[in-house]
């Protein structure tokens, strides 16, 4: 067993945006010191952190210093080359590992995992060029979704297609590079499992959080979400799966489909904190940021217990397209919390901050979480 890295030691984030910033926010409120490290300047985690170091994930003599300056080592962003996580793992305990990124980063690998290891996975096919294409069509039909298989998020480089138009104009949108096809799932609802595991191996989790998205993105999150016990167990349990067969230090989110059968299939990983988490910052007795923080850090975890029915809501750059929103607007209600991530140029899609709304229970919550930013004006 290792020791734990206590307070006053300093965590490296590699990563600088929302949710390094409130990693940092917690690890500050344990007494740990942060530094974070990525290609920009003036970031949401800079803004809280000991020091904002600049520089590419490539420049491996950066990514070097930066790990000889901090005891322990983590992301809030997965997309890190695997150059640069050998690197810092010959120096430094990183934590979760650099294998669990390699799995997590690139959606082919992480449905191979899936699939080889018996998590219920959504019907897929490998795509390696064009012709491979067309096998995957016949053996899925129409409606699907065409996606890269590197870099994705927020549906980004992803494209849903019903005819041989869209499909040949999403193949074309992809720019030739490996790609995956999926199955267009018809779903109830999505939901995920934000979970977290320790050095000594110990597990907890939020619960089941039901997930509303708009265009692709994540528009509002409510944890205890109203699904039968029976698929809040298999969910939790396919969680665990995951973070052992991963052999997961930290927390990792997993993203589900829920069909109207009551089947449960993994959509993706993200192997940290997750926006679908966000409410834990105010409403659980530990928030995913804290957790974070003790994982890695190999302290015990704490209790994931709700304190009270909350709700999120985003705050996407489209808000600000008349301005400065209201913010006094969105407080009106006592019970909401105005989250703001520092950052300076609001474009449409980017995540720019969050609310998060108490209620008497959970659609009370989630009420109030959509009144409050209706409140703030926006598109
Ligand atoms: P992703 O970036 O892969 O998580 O996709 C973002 C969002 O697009 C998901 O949360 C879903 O709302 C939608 N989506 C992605 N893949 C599928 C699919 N195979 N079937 C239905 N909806 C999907």
């Amino acid at each position: 067993m290792s020791e734990a890295i206590l307070p006053g030691a300093t965590i490296g984030i590699l990563g600088s945006g929302q949710l390094g910033r409130m990693t940092a926010s917690a690890a500050r409120r344990l007494g740990y010191r942060v530094h974070t490290l990525s290609p920009d300047r003036d970031t949401p985690t800079g803004h809280l952190a000991d020091r904002e170091v600049t520089a590419a994930y490539e420049d491996l003599d950066a990514v070097a210093a930066f790990a000889r300056d901090v005891d322990v080592l983590t992301f809030e962003f997965e997309n890190v080359p695997s150059a640069t996580t050998d690197c810092a793992e010959a120096l430094v305990p990183v934590r979760p590992a650099g294998r669990v990124l390699h799995v997590c980063q690139h959606r082919l690998r992480e449905k191979r995992f899936l699939h080889d290891n018996g998590f219920p996975v959504t019907p897929y096919r490998e795509v390696p060029d064009r012709a491979a294409l067309d096998e995957a069509v016949a053996a899925l039909g129409l409606p699907a979704v065409l996606k890269t298989a590197g870099f994705g998020y927020d549906g980004k480089g992803q494209a849903v297609v019903r005819d041989q138009d869209e499909l040949e104009a999403a193949w074309a949108g992809l720019g030739g590079g490996e790609a995956v096809l999926e199955a267009l799932v018809d779903f109830d609802c999505e939901v995920s499992v934000i979970a977290a595991r320790s050095v000594a191996g110990e597990f907890a989790h939020w619960g089941v959080v039901a997930n509303d998205h708009r265009d692709h993105i994540l528009d509002v999150s409510v944890p205890q979400a109203a699904v039968a016990e029976a698929v809040r167990e298999r969910a939790v349990a396919v969680a665990q799966g995951i973070l052992e067969a991963l052999d997961v230090v930290g927390v990792l989110c997993v993203e589900f489909f829920l069909r109207r059968d009551g089947e449960l299939l993994v959509n993706e990983l993200a192997p940290r904190p997750h926006n679908s988490g966000h409410f834990s910052f105010d409403a659980s007795v530990t928030s995913q940021f804290e957790q974070q923080v003790r994982a890695v850090c190999g302290l015990p975890l704490g209790s994931t217990e709700l304190l009270r029915p909350a709700a999120m809501a985003n705050l996407l750059g489209e808000l600000w397209d008349g301005g400065e929103p209201d913010w006094s607007a969105a407080l009106r209600d006592p019970g909401v919390k105005l989250h703001l991530y520092g950052k300076a140029g609001a474009r449409p899609g980017r995540k720019m901050g969050h609310l998060v709304a108490f209620g008497s229970d959970r659609d009370d919550a989630r009420r109030r979480a959509v009144a409050a930013r209706a409140a703030l004006g926006g598109s």
